[in-house]
């Protein structure tokens, strides 16, 4: 009778964990994945309107999948991302994430700064489950609306074993992507993100997920970086260069306090002369230049037709400029040594 008794505990045990459904987090921040339209025909529509709870509600697929627990962490356009949201973010990620009731998180956001969040995120969140970012470039009230199944995919994405311990992952129009890697490519269409230099790691066709790649670059729990007792981060601008420039950019930006500039240099990273010398100036005021591209794929090189050892700037590797300034920012929480800054640019 005993060993019935037993037998029955552990065939009940062993079923439970059969078909025990992961806990996957839903984490809010607006976007047009949040967003709603006057009609399904117009391209109008305002962000971040649609709370977590009918974003949810919207998939109803996803609970025969997982348990699901929805949170909002903001409600906003991705445009108006900021770092008190990346921090606020960044924290409760590893919080949630430090559970061990938590399997995975999969975060909604708005498509115009997704990389950069995503970027930011893998460089300072530290466990190796999976974190996927998620939108849609069309609101929910829109014909063909592509929210839901980016979700449901990106659930599926979050619940797959094999996608831990690849960093914080983008998932939209069926395409697994690095956060270090994708981008916005395009300001309307569907298919707008692409790895556009080492190509995407995954598909996920109606949940069936396949991984054919993994990233290399440092992340994650690899990652020296942390949001750990951070309340703000430090200011680093964008100056974008062009013909017939003129060093005005630089200067503002290192009056109103700039720590770091990052150069969106036409080809490799090239600055108009005036520019150049505007640049030189601000190193030697302490200010970090980093040379990207405004072309938006390959590397900028060190020394091809700027003389950087002469001038103390560093290069960005293949960052776009926008990741750029992500990792200039989180690596001028720790240092402000140019050598370790860059060798920071070789490993993230
Ligand atoms: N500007 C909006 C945002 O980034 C629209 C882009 C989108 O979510 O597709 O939140």
């Amino acid at each position: 009778m005993k060993i019935l008794k037993k037998l029955a505990f552990f065939m009940l045990l062993g079923t439970t964990m059969l078909f025990a459904k992961p806990t996957i987090y839903i984490l809010a921040t607006g976007g047009t994945i949040a967003g709603a339209g006057e009609s399904a025909l117009s391209g109008s529509y305002t962000s971040g309107t649609v709370t977590v709870d009918k974003l949810i509600a919207a998939v109803p697929q996803i609970n025969e999948i997982a348990t699901i627990k929805g949170e909002q962490i903001s409600n906003i356009g991705s445009q108006e991302m900021n770092n008190e949201v990346w921090l606020k973010l960044a924290n409760r990620v590893n919080e949630l994430l430090s559970d061990k009731s938590v399997d995975g998180i999969v975060i909604t956001h708005g498509t115009d700064t997704m990389e950069e969040s995503a970027y930011f995120l893998n460089l300072v969140t530290k466990s190796k489950k999976p974190v996927v970012f998620v939108g849609a470039m069309r609101s929910g009230t829109s014909m063909s609306a592509d929210g839901p199944l980016n979700i449901y995919n990106a659930v599926n994405v979050a619940m797959d074993k094999n996608s831990v311990g690849k960093g914080v992952l983008v998932v939209m129009n069926d395409k697994i992507h690095a956060a270090r890697e994708v981008t916005k490519t395009n300001t309307t269409a569907v298919d707008t993100f692409k790895s556009v230099n080492t190509g995407n790691i995954g598909t996920v066709n109606y949940g069936i997920v396949n991984y054919y790649l993994a990233p290399v670059k440092k992340h994650t729990v690899n990652s020296e970086f942390s949001v750990k007792g951070l309340e703000s981060l430090p200011r680093v601008d964008i100056v974008y260069g062009h013909t017939e420039d003129t060093p005005d950019f630089v200067e503002t930006a290192v009056k109103n306090g700039a720590k770091g500039i990052v150069l969106a240099g036409m080809g490799n990273g090239n600055p108009y002369p005036s520019v150049e010398k505007a640049l030189a100036e601000a190193v030697k005021q302490g200010v970090v230049v980093v040379r990207g591209s405004r072309v938006g794929s390959g590397s900028t090189s060190v020394g091809a037709e700027v003389d950087d050892a002469k001038y103390g700037f560093l290069t960005a590797d293949n960052l776009n400029v926008q990741k750029a300034r992500v990792l200039l920012m989180v690596a001028l929480t720790k240092t402000s040594d140019k050598d370790k800054i860059q060798k920071y640019f070789k490993e993230y």
